[in-house]
Order: C-alpha cells, then structure tokens, then sequence
C-alpha cells in the first residue's frame, strides 16, 4: 500500500529515488485519489438517490390511495428540500379532500334522513284521509254530525300537508340561500301584537290558550322581514302544539322586552320538554327527538329553519327545556332607534 499525502509525491521524499520509482508513487497517487473521489461521489449519488427516491415513492402511494378513492393516510415528508414541501402541499390537499368528503357524506345523510321524514309524515295524513273519505263513501258517517266531522278530519290533515310541504320548499330555500328577504322597520308593540292576535285565535281552535305580554313602547322599532319572522314564531308554536301534553291543557306565553340594543322574544310551553340528550342537536337539520315522539309528524328542520332566519336578521335563538316541565325558547333582535 501507498501513502498519499497530497496530488504529487514529496520531493523531499522522492530524492535519492531512482525516477521510474518515483514516477510510478505519483501515478499510484493519483489513481488513489481518483478512487476515493469516484467512490464518494457514488456514494453520495445513491444516498441522495435514495432519499428522493423515497419521497417520490411516498407521493405515489399517497396518489394511488387518493386514485382509489382511500383519503384515511397521512403523508409526512421531513426535509427542507422541494420534494418536501411538494408533501405538506400534498398532506393539505388531502385534508382539504377529506374534509369535502365528510361534508357531503353528512349532507347525503340528511338529504336522505329528510327524504324519509317527509314520506313518513305524508302518509300519516294521506293514510287518515283516505280512511275517512271511504267512511263517508260507504255511509259509516251516516249522520250529518258524522259527516261534518269527518270532513272537518280531511281538512286538518289536508293542511297538516300542506304544512309539511310548505316546510319542504323552505328547506330547498334555506339550501340554496334563496330565502327572500324583504327587510323593513317594525314597531314591536305593533308587529307582536297582531302577531298575537293570530296566534292566539289559531290556539283557540286547538283547545289551548295563549299569554301575552308587551313591554315595548311605540318607539322600539327592528328591522326585520315581516313574514320571516312570522314563520319563525308559527314553527315554533306548531311545536309547542305537537309536543303538548295528552292530559294538560297547553298555555303558551309570548313575552316582549326591549333592552338598551336589542328586543327579547321569549316563547315558552308547558310541554312534554327536551330530553338532556335531544337538547344540544334540535337546531340540526333533520334531527328529531326521541323516536317515541315522531308519531306527532314533522320533518326535523323546523328548528333549524328557525335559527337560520334569526341568524340571518343578526339575532340569536336558544332553548331552555327540561323534560316532563316544559320549553322556552328565547330570542334576541338588534334594536334600532326610531
Ligand atoms: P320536528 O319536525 O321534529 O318538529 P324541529 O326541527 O321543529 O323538527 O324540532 C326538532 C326536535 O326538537 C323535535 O323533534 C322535538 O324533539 C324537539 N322540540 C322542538 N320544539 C319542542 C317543544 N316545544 N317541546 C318539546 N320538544 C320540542
């Protein structure tokens, strides 16, 4: 073996030394070093070689996954090189995937929960209809007292679908943020008073009563669309007459306040309540009680049809329900001076 201690050999070194020899050390020298070099430059070509290989290998296989429909892998690149930030680019955009797939199974799953709601509750009424039309068909309603009740049955549940597929159009509207807003000022005394008045009529021929209370004076005035609003409180009492108790005669208290900014609305039932566990999802679209109750008809997006027009006019709505006591429900609107 050769010692190598720089390109030529040392002179110092070489002096005495015939010139062949002393030529032959320099050429085995220099072969050396060109050796070294060469393996070096191999071994850092494979090392560097590998590690791109690896990250490449890595995006297919995250690729191929995505190609499969699979988003359920991450993909984690360490390095400051571009192959890495190609991964965390990556690693996002198949969040941002997963994150679009989860929206649209849960809206898939609600279309469908919806779908199903609707169709039950149609054929409820649809069922009842028929079963009274045929009783006045084949004489069973044989009085004229039978009759006009019988009549009097195919009405209501008539309008229970027409309800049901008024809901449905709302819910279409709500979907595509076509509600038409026709906003405006309104007086709140006057606004909730003839509000009340409907209301309280509509109650009377169900049987239950309702309390009402006024504490703005003619200066409180909200903007709001009119008929929007009207919808909000008629969903909300269809729901405090669905959920009513079968032997307690039902009271519903409509209360108004204003505050420095803002004006309360506070609806309140002695119905069968919210359960602990129904309680944090009734603002959810399609999302209906306890299975016990779905014989009283609805299609789960009441509530939520509900909240988005009090969001949309920059309100707030929360409930407040125990079961077996009753439920209030409490609004609050942006107030503005006269
Ligand atoms: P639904 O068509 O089922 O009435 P909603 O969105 O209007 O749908 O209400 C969601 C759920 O909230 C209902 O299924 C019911 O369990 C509960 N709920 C709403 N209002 C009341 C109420 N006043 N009393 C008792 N439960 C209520």
């Amino acid at each position: 073996m050769h010692a190598f201690g720089g390109v030529g050999a040392h002179p110092e070194l070489m002096a005495g030394m015939p010139e062949e020899v002393a030529r032959e050390k320099t050429a085995d020298v220099f072969i050396s070093i060109v050796l070294i070099m060469s393996l070096t430059s191999a071994l850092l070509i494979a090392w560097t070689y590998h590690g791109v290989m690896s990250k490449i290998g890595i995006l297919v296989m995250g690729a191929d996954k995505i190609k499969e429909g699979d988003l359920d892998f991450s993909i984690n690149i360490q390095g400051a090189d571009e192959l890495s930030e190609v991964g965390v680019a990556f690693e996002e955009m198949r969040l941002r995937l997963k994150a679009d797939s989860v929206r649209r199974l849960e809206a898939e799953t609600n279309q469908r929960q919806l779908v199903s709601n609707i169709a039950h509750d149609l054929k409820t009424p649809l069922t009842a209809i028929r079963g009274y039309a045929e009783g006045l068909l084949d004489g069973v309603a044989d009085t004229p007292k039978k009759q006009q009740s019988y009549l009097m049955v195919i009405h209501n549940k008539a309008g229970e679908m027409d309800a049901l597929l008024n809901e449905l159009t709302a819910y279409s509207n709500l979907d595509a943020n076509r509600i038409p807003y026709k906003f405006m000022r309104l007086g709140a005394r006057d606004y909730f008073t003839n509000l009340a008045e409907e209301i309280g009529i509509e109650l009377e021929s169900k049987n239950a009563q309702l309390v009402y209370y006024n504490y703005a004076k003619e200066d409180v005035v909200f903007v709001a669309d009119p008929v929007q609003i009207s919808r909000v409180f008629q969903n909300c009492i269809a729901n405090s007459v669905k959920y009513a108790k079968k032997h307690e005669p039902l009271v519903i208290h409509l209360g108004v306040w204003p505050e420095d900014d803002s004006l309360h609305v506070e609806l309140k039932d002695n119905g069968i309540g919210i359960s602990e566990k129904d309680m944090p999802r009734i603002f959810e679209r399609t999302y209906r009680g306890d299975a016990s109750r779905t014989s009283a008809g609805g299609s789960g997006i009441g509530l939520s049809i509900v909240k988005k027009i009090v969001e949309d006019h920059g309100g707030s709505v929360e409930v407040h329900s125990h079961e077996g006591e009753g439920t209030t429900l409490s609004f609050v609107f942006k107030r503005t001076k006269r």
